[in-house]
């Protein structure tokens, strides 16, 4: 599912231009980038290590905020044909249900969002190699020096400015990476067919200490699941096996399903010594990330993605010096504040009763629920970054 997208133009042809800036890894934060640095008339090419469509664990919710990116991002009409809406999410823990209303939030595949968002940045000018991994990046006077890897070709790109979008995992950049101190989480995802196991238009969360589940039900009958799992409390189980059991303790029987494909994440909670650096900002994932139960990490991408290309507007030779500060308190301020709320509602939520509080929390008063989640998916100011 979701069209191939094909590469513009040659490695050759690529080699031999300084680009305005190149970005590392076309999901969310990459093509977004994309998309406004190409409007404003900037030369930038996008790669990714992998071929679109690809698929990636994510439970592919999207919040008002980031529905309202991306309208301005113009992949409305896509999101609008293949999205589901959701009009409740259903959280369980130790076998008690609360049920919570939601307004403008809706699923959509992954495969299907990223392809419509690198075809928009293409459509608006962005050259695109595909199938190429970003080994190394190093800085010189004049520019930055990215060394990839392309249909086993070594080849050295040259940009004014380096957008580093490759998510979670990669160390490419050059910028040290710290785990977290809080438990290891890795995320693991499937589809499986599950008819009528969940009502349709909903989202569920089965949260124990374990970790947590995401799902939603398609009208197909398929259950698209996303599952952020505590390596420490999980390690003895394969990812199917410690779902299932997350979910049996809900009495929510998951059909064995021996050809379903599990795909994982390297660990999620992550932060690095700085977001940006001479000729390099980080976007997206790659420039930190918590944990999913908040479903914000494409609203985090997105925002961080317009933000940085944002920045680069106002300045007419790309890069210019005090702009690693000024990336670094506009992220902060954008998207670190959020994070920052997000690892502590996902880290108490997985202590010993802390999931049946929530729970219990939600049963008696629906309405404080309604209003974090809208406290969640209130719009981003990613062209603030202008002011700082
Ligand atoms: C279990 C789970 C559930 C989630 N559920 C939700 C949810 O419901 N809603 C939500 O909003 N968010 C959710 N998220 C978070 C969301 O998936 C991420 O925050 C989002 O994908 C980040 O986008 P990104 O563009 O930064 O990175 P990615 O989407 O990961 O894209 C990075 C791209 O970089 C490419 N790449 C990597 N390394 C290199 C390299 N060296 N060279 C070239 N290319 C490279 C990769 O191939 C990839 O295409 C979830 C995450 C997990 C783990």
């Amino acid at each position: 599912m979701g069209t191939p997208v094909e590469s513009t133009l040659t490695s050759t042809a690529a080699e031999h231009r300084l680009w305005d800036v190149i970005i590392v890894g076309s999901g969310p934060a990459g093509s977004s980038a994309a998309i406004e640095l190409s409007r404003n008339g900037r030369h930038v090419l996008l790669l990714d290590r992998n071929h679109f469509p690809r698929s990636k664990v994510c439970g592919g919710c999207l919040n008002p905020a980031a529905l309202k990116m991306l309208d301005g991002l113009g992949v409305n009409a896509i999101v609008d044909q293949y999205s589901t809406p959701l009009m409740r999410s259903l959280l369980f823990s130790d076998r008690q249900r609360a049920e919570i209303p939601l307004n403008q939030t809706r699923f959509l595949r992954r495969e299907i969002l990223d392809a419509a968002l690198l075809q928009e940045s293409i459509r608006c000018g962005a050259s695109f190699l595909s199938g190429t991994l970003a080994t190394t990046s190093q800085v010189n006077e004049t520019c930055r020096i990215v060394r990839v890897r392309c249909q086993s070709r070594e080849i050295v790109l040259r940009c004014k400015l380096l957008l580093a979008a490759q998510g979670l995992g990669s160390g490419m950049v050059g910028v040290r990476i710290v785990q977290s101190s809080g438990p290891k989480l890795i995320g693991v995802g499937a589809e499986i067919d599950a008819p009528g196991l969940l009502p349709l238009n909903t989202v569920g969360m089965a949260i124990s200490p374990e970790g947590y589940v995401g799902m939603v039900q398609l009208e197909c009958g398929t259950l698209h699941i996303a599952a952020c799992l505590s390596v420490a409390r999980t390690a003895r189980f394969s990812a199917v096996d410690a779902v299932t059991r997350i979910l049996a303790r809900n009495d929510i029987m998951l059909p064995s399903s021996a050809n379903a494909k599990w795909i994982g994440t390297p660990p999620l909670r992550h932060k690095n010594s700085t977001v940006a650096t001479e000729r390099l900002l980080l976007i997206g994932d790659a420039a930190g990330y918590t944990e999913p139960l908040t479903g914000e990490g494409i609203a985090w991408a997105l925002a961080s993605g317009a933000g940085a290309a944002n920045l680069v507007a106002d300045s007419k030779s790309i890069w210019r010096p005090d702009m690693d500060v000024a990336w670094q308190k506009h992220y902060a301020r954008l998207v670190g504040s959020r994070q920052k709320r997000s690892s502590w509602i996902g880290q108490w939520a997985r202590g010993k009763r802390a999931a049946a509080i929530l729970v219990g929390v939600c049963q008696r008063a629906p309405w404080l629920a309604t209003r974090v989640m809208h406290h969640l998916g209130r719009a981003y100011e990613c062209g603030q970054a202008r002011n700082s």
